[in-house]
This record gives C-alpha cells, sequence and structure tokens, in this order.
C-alpha cells in the first residue's frame, strides 16, 4: 500500500494536482474526449511524446547500444495460429465475474483485494488508527466501495485478511471463487451476489483481409514476433550465442477494467528484450561481474506465501549465489533494469523487485520477477523479468517445423551409444506402398527406450508393432525382414539445443507515470507552483529562451542562441511574452524543463547570459559558448548542475514572483 506517499522534500503527495498539471499541460488525455472517451485509452501530448521518446531513448542507449542487441519491428495485427500456438488463445486471461441482475464485469482479483481493503480500512477507523489513503480520490471511492463501512473485525480476521492480500496474485479462479463466499464479497454498488469467476482472455480479436477467413489478434506482447524470427536473427548475429532481440512498439490488452489512469490502458508502449541463452552451464553471463555489487531490494516467494510484504536489501551476486535468483542472465537484467529505471531519475527508495508466486507466473515462464514502483496507487509492475526457458521457441518451432535450435560444432567429439533402426527400403516400400512414409517416420520417432524394448521383441517374435496413427487401426506390425534394430556408437561432432529466454519486459506508460509521481513536488510556501524535477536526459524540453522583455535588442540573441542549441541538438522554446521573468519559468517548472536562459540588457553589453537551474533556482552567469556547452553536457548526463555552478561565477538576483 502507499501508505504516507510522500514527494522528494517530504511532503505529502497530491495526486489531484499532479494530474491537473499533466493533463492541464497536455501530457497526457483521455483519448477520444469530444465523443466522451472510451476507457483505458489515453493520447499524448507534445510534452507527453517527448517524455516517452526521451525515456525511450535513454533505453535503447542502456540496453540496445551497449549490449549489442538486435532490434526489430514486428507486425503488431499476428494470425490466430502464432498465439494459438504461443498458449496465448487458450491461457492469456483474467478472472471476471458478472452481477447477473445488472449486468456489470469485475475483475475478480481487483474486487476481492478492494474490498478487503476497504474492510481493514474501516477496521482501522473503528480501532481509532490513522488511516491513510492509498490514492483515489476518497470520496469516489466511497461511493464505489459500500463496504467500507467503519466495523471492527476480529484480530483473527484481520491477520488473515492481511495474508490473503499479500498473495492475492496467486489465486486461480476457483480459488477467488472460494474467497468471494467465504468473505461475502459482492457487487460493492447494490450488494447482490456475483456469479463464480469466468476467464476473459485479454486479446482484442480481428480479421485479416477482405474475405475475414484468416482470424487474428492484436499483439499482446512484442515478443512473438522477436521468437518467429530467431533462426533469421541468429543468422544475422554469424551465429554466435548468447545474443538479444528488443522491440519496442505498441501492444493490445482489453483490459476488464482499465483503471488508475496510465497505470492500466487497454494499448501501450512496450520495451521488451529477449535474450537467448544456452540452457547448460547454469545461464551464466559474460558481464554478471560488473553489476554484482548492485543492490536491490528483494520481495521473494516464500516471504509473500507467509502472507507478508518484507523486502531484504541484498546484492545481486548474493541473490544469485543462494539461489533466490534461479541464474546469472536473470539476475544481470534485475541490475540493469535497476540501473535504467535509476538513470531516467526513478526514486530509489521507491524501487522493489518481486518473485512472482507460483500461480501467478504466465503459462510459459520458469521464474519471474517484476520491478515494481512504489506510486499513490501502491506498489506497480512496471517491468516483468522472466526466464521463459525454451518454452517459445519449442512451441513454435513443433507447430512449423522451422529449425529454431542452435547448431554448435562441439569442442570435444561425443561418443554416444544408441539403439539405431535401419530399414531395408527395397522390400519396405513394396510392403507399405503409400504408408511406407508415415511407418518410416514412426520409427524414427521412437525414443531409446522403446527401441530397446522394440530390438529384444524383433529377437524374440521375429517382428514388432508400432503406432502409427492414421495407418489402420493405428497399429502396423514390421517384420524381422524390413527391419534391424541395433546397438551403436556414433561419434557426435555437433550439438543442437533450443535456447531459453530471459525477457525483460518493459511497460513505458506505466514508468512514465511512475516518474511524473517521483518527480513531483511544490515550492515551498506555494503550493500552486509545482515542479517536475525530471532528470535533464529526459525531460521534455531542455530549455527555457527567457529574453526579459519584447524589446528589439534582445532579438538576435535569441536568435544566435537558438542556432547555437540546434546545432548541439538540445531541444528548448522560447517565451517572450510579457509575463514576469519567475511566471514564465514557473509555468515550465512544471513541464519539467531543467534549464533557462535569461537575456537581459548586460547580454547585449558583454554577450554574457544567466543560467538558471529549475530545482535550486540558482543561476551561473558566461558567455554564450560556456553556457551552451554547459547544457549539453548536462543533457547528456557528463556534468551535474553542481559542477557546473562550481566552475562558472554565480550569479545572485533574486528571481521574481511567480505570481
Ligand atoms: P506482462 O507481459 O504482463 O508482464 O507485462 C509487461 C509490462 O507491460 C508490465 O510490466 C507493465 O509495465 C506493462 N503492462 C502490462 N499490462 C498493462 C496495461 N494494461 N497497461 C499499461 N501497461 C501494462
Amino acid at each position: 500500500m502507499a501508505s504516507g506517499m510522500t514527494t522528494k522534500d517530504g511532503k505529502p503527495f497530491d495526486r489531484a494536482a499532479l494530474d491537473y498539471v499533466l493533463r492541464r499541460r497536455l501530457f497526457y488525455t483521455p483519448a477520444f474526449d469530444i465523443y466522451g472517451g472510451v476507457s483505458g485509452l489515453y493520447d499524448y501530448g507534445p510534452p507527453g511524446c517527448a517524455l516517452t521518446n526521451n525515456i525511450v531513448d535513454v533505453w535503447r542507449k542502456h540496453f540496445v547500444l551497449r549490449e549489442n542487441m538486435q532490434e526489430v519491428d514486428c507486425t503488431m495485427l499476428t494470425p490466430y495460429e502464432v498465439l494459438k500456438t504461443s498458449g496465448h488463445v487458450d491461457k492469456f486471461a483474467d478472472w471476471m465475474c458478472k452481477d447477473p441482475k445488472t449486468g456489470e464485469i469485475f475483475r475478480a482479483d481487483h474486487l476481492v483485494e478492494e474490498v478487503l481493503e476497504a474492510r481493514l480500512k474501516g477496521d482501522k477507523e473503528a480501532r481509532g488508527q490513522k488511516v491513510e489513503e492509498k490514492g483515489e480520490d476518497p470520496k469516489k471511492k466511497k461511493k464505489k466501495v459500500k463496504d467500507i463501512a467503519v466495523v471492527k473485525l476480529d484480530d483473527a480476521l484481520v491477520t488473515e485478511y492481511e495474508e490473503t492480500l499479500a498473495k492475492i496474485d496467486n489465486y486461480s479462479g476457483d480459488e477467488l471463487g472460494e474467497l468471494m463466499k467465504k468473505y461475502n464479497i459482492r457487487n460493492p454498488a447494490n450488494g447482490s451476489e456475483l456469479l463464480p469467476p469466468v476467464a476473459f482472455n485479454l486479446m482484442f480479436q480481428t480479421a485479416i483481409g477482405p474475405s475475414s477467413n484468416l482470424p487474428g489478434y492484436l499483439r499482446p506482447e512484442t515478443a512473438q514476433g522477436q521468437f518467429l524470427n530467431f533462426a533469421k536473427l541468429l543468422d544475422f548475429n554469424s551465429q554466435q550465442m548468447p545474443f538479444a532481440s528488443a522491440s519496442i512498439g505498441k501492444s493490445f490488452r482489453n483490459e476488464i477494467s482499465p483503471r488508475s489512469g496510465l497505470l492500466r490502458v487497454r494499448e501501450f508502449l512496450m520495451a521488451e528484450i529477449e535474450h537467448f541463452v544456452d540452457p547448460e552451464g547454469g545461464k551464466k553471463h559474460e558481464r554478471f561481474d560488473e553489476v554484482k555489487d548492485v543492490e536491490l531490494e528483494l520481495l521473494n516467494r516464500e516471504v509473500q506465501l507467509a502472507g507478508k510484504t518484507h523486502v531484504e536489501t541484498t546484492k545481486i551476486g548474493k541473490a544469485v549465489e543462494t539461489g533466490l535468483v534461479d541464474n546469472e542472465t536473470l539476475g544481470y537484467f534485475l541490475a540493469r533494469i535497476q540501473l535504467f529505471l535509476l538513470k531516467i531519475g526513478v526514486d530509489p527508495k521507491k524501487i522493489r523487485f518481486r518473485q512472482h508466486m507460483a500461480n501467478e507466473m504466465a503459462h510459459y515462464a520458469a521464474d519471474c520477477w517484476d520491478a515494481e514502483l512504489l506510486t499513490s496507487y501502491g506498489w506497480i509492475e512496471c517491468v516483468g523479468c522472466a526466464d521463459r526457458s525454451a518454452y517459445d521457441l519449442s512451441v513454435h518451432m513443433k507447430k512449423t517445423g522451422a529449425g529454431l535450435t542452435v547448431r554448435e560444432a562441439r569442442k570435444e567429439p561425443l561418443k554416444i551409444e544408441e539403439f539405431q533402426i535401419d530399414v531395408d527400403k527395397k522390400k519396405f516400400g513394396p510392403k507399405f506402398k503409400k504408408d511406407a512414409k508415415p511407418v518410416e517416420a514412426a520409427l524414427e520417432a521412437l525414443t531409446q527406450d522403446l527401441r530397446e524394448k522394440l530390438s529384444l521383441d524383433l529377437e524374440k517374435d521375429g517382428k514388432i508393432v508400432v503406432d502409427v496413427p492414421g495407418v489402420g487401426d493405428g497399429k502396423v506390425e514390421v517384420p524381422k525382414e524390413l527391419i534391424t534394430i541395433e546397438k551403436r556408437t556414433r561419434i557426435d561432432h555437433v550439438r543442437e539445443y533450443t535456447p531459453n529466454v530471459i525477457e525483460p519486459s518493459f511497460g513505458i506508460g506505466r514508468i512514465f507515470y511512475a516518474l511524473c509521481e517521483h518527480s513531483y513536488w511544490t515550492r515551498e510556501g506555494d503550493e500552486a507552483r509545482a515542479v517536475l524535477s525530471l532528470p535533464p536526459t529526459v525531460a521534455p524540453t531542455k530549455v527555457l529562451l527567457v529574453p526579459l522583455s519584447q524589446h528589439k535588442d534582445f532579438k538576435p540573441f535569441v536568435r544566435t542562441l537558438s542556432d547555437t542549441l540546434l546545432d548541439l541538438g538540445v531541444s528548448f522554446r522560447v517565451d517572450d511574452s510579457g509575463a514576469s521573468i519567475g511566471k514564465r519559468y514557473s509555468r515550465n517548472d512544471e513541464l519539467g524543463t531543467p534549464f533557462g536562459i535569461t537575456i537581459d540588457f548586460q547580454s547585449v553589453k558583454d554577450n554574457t547570459f544567466t543560467l538558471r537551474d529549475r530545482d535550486s533556482t540558482k543561476q551561473v552567469r558566461a558567455s554564450l559558448d560556456d553556457i551552451c556547452k554547459a547544457i549539453s553536457n548536462m543533457v547528456q548526463d557528463r556534468e551535474k548542475w553542481a559542477d557546473v555552478a562550481a566552475r562558472l561565477p554565480a550569479f545572485e538576483a533574486q528571481e521574481a514572483e511567480a505570481s
């Protein structure tokens, strides 16, 4: 729970105020607004687009460039066959329950969570304890969850509720149904009983082509495109393993109840990595040494299953050594994910990694950790990092016959003792005619154990019987004259294996919103002056150019500064409105603009300018070249404001009041 969410400077966090800023300044806005909007769909405005692009840019440099990943851009429209094979058609679902009277639909786990939390809150109030809001507008929530009566609960029931909440993500549909019965959870709006939870598939279905005979879906993740291109990418990578592919693009999920603004939407930008690794040798990572001392806050599976939520600060090297995190490659990415989040400005105190419990894991995953960020909505999964084992490549290979494996020359040739089957082709064809091929394929597919057994049958009975589906009654007799089964030694020079996949999967919209919450604060004594302390690397606009007035003498300087910043690739805006300097700066503080350059009469005299830092409002004064270079350095994270303030002369003018 986001109890007591505070801003960077320790004041209570005011979500309504941040939402107001983000919407008013067009970071994002409900899509189709003038038609009444559609829940779970949002448009991004200019600062939102710039912030998203900058986050993605850092992501690309941090992951794709640094590790020489193979970036691909695959289609969003995906044929039915692909998602049937991957398991999404059958299993990519959430549990929903319906009010048979009103037709209202609830997401079962969210409903149980909301009602139990509301009851615990009512209990706290009844005990006279301080109740902290999770972030929803309390008036709105009260109306929605009628169950919020101020009633003291049994101590044992409080513990039960708390334990249930700690493992809420681990329940199956049936278990959620039982919880609803056990705790008498009904439609909070009217108290009526709900139907038992049923699975609801989250994919948007469509038909491809005018005759609508190719069913398809909008992809729910970018991963499948990467798996299907595996063989080509391996080739592109000169058959070198391990390697990673990466993709940035939209994904679609028909969420049962979109809520919490950008946190649960139906169309969102994902950035995903599929790191292909040899399953033999413990999934080591060449660069694990570089991150082994990175400390992470880990909330492991056992703690959650015990109904608790405490985290342990652990060096990732230790977590892998003790087996808590399954392998080096998974651990490497957990650490790299944290470093990325810190780089873009996420509050280090508001990151934790939560391990999935067994039932919660996606159908393809072998182990999974989520990077969760603390927001006023609670801890939110912003990055999932799953070990998908060989699941996806194996199922696609089985379905299509495509060679989604790696073939490697062995360092040491391998001696293999095995039962080999030889058929006498001259006799085999005439005997089985059109069935010769399936019979031969069935023999070829026999396991070593069966081969051993059949070699004995052959010796004893002079024939064997094999299962060949679709031929006769499914059983085929092969006489001794047509076949030999012998144990022989073979020297194998090539090793063939299906790689395992470690998949870090980032929801850019969730990271965007959490980052805004973590960056938001207000100036001391003036709560109306909001500031978004976004780091210069990701801030939507880097510089505000502020001529003191519209005096014509300032114009050439605005032009020269603009040209210089353009040359340096630094984004800027000019504000030459009549508003006071302070007001102009504060309008841009809430857009997250980190720097301001003032052009005043001194500039006209000696070609010097003041450079203002958004967070401290401190200023320095220097030449055009020095100022622009300092900005460029800070935007590229080569220098911090403290470095610049230490080497350029301070400018001690009082900042004009905003209002
Ligand atoms: P998943 O494949 O479910 O692990 O999702 C990967 C990432 O996508 C999550 O960590 C989230 O950041 C993001 N994500 C998933 N579902 C949504 C959604 N409905 N709205 C926004 N982001 C989402």
